[in-house]
């Protein structure tokens, strides 16, 4: 099998010749030169992270296991402080992003030429400044780097991909992404986030689309369309999903219409919109790891975790120069995969994000609710599409929501499929059981859909709060 294509951006990233193996001793030494020199860059031009990391240094690093002895960065000190972050001149940021939801979507921004303009509130309710990033030119660059390299495992030279992603301006991800295409012979054009699945499946026909670049959920809706048997079989030869947690459902069915390979992508604005991506073995992301250092805590106690055992997220920039992030924590869950891949790649493997903390709504005993549990136990329902969930009602007494976007004619057959899959999870059983589960099937909701900028979809929370 072929080694992914990130050990050779490694290589020629890490200064080594073609002809010289990489090894896992040499991606250590250079990270650890690495955050020693981001650690000094953000202490110098940072009024964050002067503050911040009062009293350390890249000095204080000896070895990569010192780094836990710096602070965390959390998102809520970059919503408050963003400007602070900037280690650059204003005239030397090329493209600002606001992230204006509570999560790190890489979908959910919008762009701003004012840093002063601030936009939109989360749906969820709480109100929570968004977060801003910036980026120079240069970290432009090394994101169009990483997209390069990325898709090199799923297009070759000649080959077109349709990306399913914002992309009208320039440094958007789409932008972005077509920008480092072109530098592998690849023709890469920006389609824009699924809103009709019939125009999009007739793009991706007319311009013979050897690859899609999507959204998981809407992905999913794009093939249970009935125009997806439209397409021409061997027309999409692979696709990568991002963004969002990826149901198994969503590729089983893309396999069981398209019989192509489906590869999980990991990123998001904060990582410089990639973070790793998998290689042909598509078992776990291989991590960006010559532009970050990547961490698994321990979500409660921020202490190491184990290569194998799950934890959060955390990053540090090695290459960034707009703005330098320390031990940022993503409130991703996942974990190091510790055996080798099949592909026989000496760099790091982080299995399938499996979701988010705070994305899960807490039930009481000890019981809770992710909307990766309910993407599993819904999206198997052929019909469905899509769907929107919310618990309310008082705590000790909550009501689940469940709206489906449903294929016409199918509404009565797949509510009662879906209610069958979910009392079979025990926390729904327990907690909701029949009574307290409404389920309601719509044919065109477009509410349903994820709208621009939350394409990450969560299970909103309107519980009364006495209780
Ligand atoms: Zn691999």
């Amino acid at each position: 099998m072929r080694k992914t294509s990130l050990e050779d951006m490694t290589i020629r990233k890490l200064g080594l010749d073609d002809d010289e193996t990489l090894t896992r001793e040499a991606i250590n030494s250079y990270q650890l030169y690495k955050l020693r020199e981001t650690v000094d860059y953000a202490k110098e031009n940072s009024p964050y992270y002067r503050r911040h990391l009062k009293g350390l240094s890249g000095s204080t690093l000896a070895g990569l296991k010192d780094i836990n002895c710096f602070p965390f960065t959390v998102p809520d000190d970059l919503r408050k402080n963003s400007l602070d972050f900037l280690c650059v001149s204003h005239s030397n940021v090329a493209r600002v992003v606001t992230v204006n939801t509570t999560d790190g979507d890489i979908t959910g921004f919008a762009d701003t030429q004012t840093p002063l303009q601030l936009v939109a509130l989360n749906s969820s309710g709480t109100t929570s400044e968004p977060k801003r990033l910036y980026f120079t030119e240069e970290d432009l660059e090394l994101t169009v780097d990483f997209f390069q390299y990325g898709m090199a495992d799923l297009v070759e030279t000649g080959q077109r991909v349709l990306i399913l992603m914002p992309g009208d301006r320039p440094g958007s991800v789409g932008d972005l992404l077509v920008k480092g295409l072109e530098r592998m012979g690849v023709e890469g054009r920006v389609h824009g986030q699924v809103v009709n699945p019939s125009e999009t499946i007739k793009e991706i026909i007319d311009f013979k689309a050897d690859c899609l670049v999507g959204i998981p959920a809407q992905l999913l809706e794009l093939i249970r369309h009935s125009d997806a048997r439209n397409v021409p079989p061997g027309t999409v030869k692979s696709i990568l999903l991002s963004t969002d947690y990826v149901p198994a459902a969503v590729v089983r069915e893309v396999q069981k219409i398209w019989y192509c390979p489906v590869f999980n992508h990991y990123g998001m604005t904060e990582t410089g919109l990639g973070g790793g991506v998998e290689c042909r073995a598509l078992s776990g992301y291989h991590l960006r790891e010559a532009d970050l250092y990547f961490e698994i805590i321990d979500p409660e106690t921020g202490s190491p975790r184990p290569d194998g055992e799950l934890g959060e997220i955390a990053f540090t920039t090695l290459t960034r120069k707009g703005m330098p992030l320390i031990r940022y924590r993503t409130g991703d869950l996942a974990r190091f995969l510790p055996e080798p891949c099949p592909c026989g790649t000496v760099l790091k493997r982080m299995e399938k994000v499996r979701g988010r903390l705070g994305s899960t709504v807490s039930l009481g005993g000890g019981k809770s609710l992710s909307i990766s549990d309910l993407d599993e136990a819904i999206f198997p329902v052929p019909a469905i599409m899509n769907y929107r969930a919310g618990v309310s009602g008082r705590k000790g007494n909550e009501i689940l929501d469940i709206s489906l976007h449903v294929i016409p004619g199918a509404e009565r057959h797949a509510v009662s499929s879906v209610l069958e899959a979910l009392l079979e999870l025990k926390t729904i059983r327990e907690v909701f059981g029949e009574s307290r589960l409404i389920l309601t099937g719509v044919v065109n909701d477009r509410s349903i859909r994820p709208s621009r900028g939350t394409a990450k979809r969560t299970i909103s929370d309107s519980r009364e709060m006495n209780d």
